[in-house]
């Protein structure tokens, strides 16, 4: 049985083979887009979703919503049903970027443009790729830490593996940290990937660590904010939460509280509003044919794909307000919630 969730109040069960589909927006519509999500469990992507749809119902198109929640054959799955309900474009966020070719080929069989929302897809003709400089994202994260800790033991702690995001944030963070290892200033005392980005597995693979280097890490470079919350999680069992310096990306509410309280030194700020709106008008740009307007092309080892490319801002306690909270992202009670008021910066 299927639940749609029409924006006007009605709601129409359908069954389109076990799959819940959530269609948010005006019924009559001219246009429906596509939004398959890999994860909406992590935060980043409710946010994603809101003001992606928010956006498109703007432009005057609804939009079908579903979560493959971390599954590779989920997201293919779903990307079918969707195929089938008569959608004009497609936009997805992959979940594994080397996975999706078989219903890439469908969409463009079918005349339906794709778009690549946040993560390239590899091996697929894609008609856009809307994202931020996620090269950028790494070198920033890597610059933060040898900036603040010169001399140390580095862990790094990459993402998931099977994300093409994954690979280009550890393409950044290794542009800064080589010439420091080479040089003898950073030793690399570990190395390892949490699948599915997910906490647990930073919580399980930073205790590992710690064990076997007997709690002797300086810095871990984590490459989001759900892993370095796993692995804040571990410093603080080990009483070092605050003692090793650590990054992350998203700043996901947790962890800019966690940068306030001052466990984290660190986030990624990639303003989603930009990105969700980017990726929606450029979807119904690319159902209506119209032309979109790039900044580059990125190579997906089939086409030169149009990459939209947006630039991140790495966020540390001294620009909370002017970032994070300025924009409305967070508010500024919920940031401070856990800070001492004597020790909270003035109320904007
Ligand atoms: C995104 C990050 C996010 C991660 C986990 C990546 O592809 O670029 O912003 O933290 O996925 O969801």
């Amino acid at each position: 049985m299927l639940f749609f969730l029409v924006a006007c109040g009605q709601a129409i069960d359908q069954d389109v083979g076990g799959e819940n589909l959530e269609l948010e927006g005006e019924e009559d519509a001219d246009l429906t887009i596509g939004l398959s999500v890999a994860d909406l469990t992590l935060e980043r992507w409710q946010h994603d979703r809101d003001i992606f749809v928010e956006t498109a119902e703007e432009l005057g198109a609804n939009v079908l919503v579903q979560s493959a929640d971390g599954q590779d054959e989920r997201q293919l799955s779903q990307i079918q049903n969707m195929l089938s309900q008569g959608i004009d474009v497609l936009v997805i966020i992959a979940n594994n970027s080397d996975a999706l070719s078989p219903v890439v080929e469908q969409a463009n069989d079918e005349g339906i443009p794709v778009v690549a929302y946040d993560r390239l897809i590899n091996n697929a003709h894609v008609d856009a790729y809307v994202s931020f400089d996620n090269v950028s994202v790494g070198e920033m994260q890597a610059e933060y830490l040898v900036e603040n800790v010169p001399n140390g033991k580095y862990f790094l702690l990459g993402g998931a593996p099977t994300d093409n995001n994954a690979h280009m944030f550890r393409e950044g963070q290794m542009n800064v940290l080589d010439r420091l290892i080479d040089s003898g200033d950073i030793e690399i005392v570990g190395d390892q990937w949490a699948d599915g980005w997910s906490a647990e597995n930073a919580l399980s693979i930073v205790e590992n660590a710690l064990t076997s280097n007997n709690n002797d890490i300086d810095v871990i470079v984590a490459t989001n904010d759900s892993t370095a919350g796993g692995a804040i999680q571990a410093l603080s069992a080990q009483n070092l939460a605050g003692e090793v310096a650590i990054s992350g990306q998203d700043a996901d509410l947790a962890a800019v509280q966690r940068i306030a309280e001052g466990t984290q030194s660190m986030t990624i700020y990639k303003p989603i509003r930009a990105i969700a709106t980017r990726n929606a008008e450029v979807a119904v740009q690319l159902a209506n044919g119209e032309a979109i307007q790039v900044d580059e092309t990125v190579n997906n080892e089939v086409t030169d794909v149009p990459f939209i490319k947006l630039e991140p801002i790495p966020v540390t306690q001294d620009n909370i307000i002017d970032t994070i909270i300025a924009d409305g992202f967070h508010s500024y009670d919920d940031i401070y919630r856990n800070v001492p008021e004597q020790d909270r910066p003035d109320q904007p």
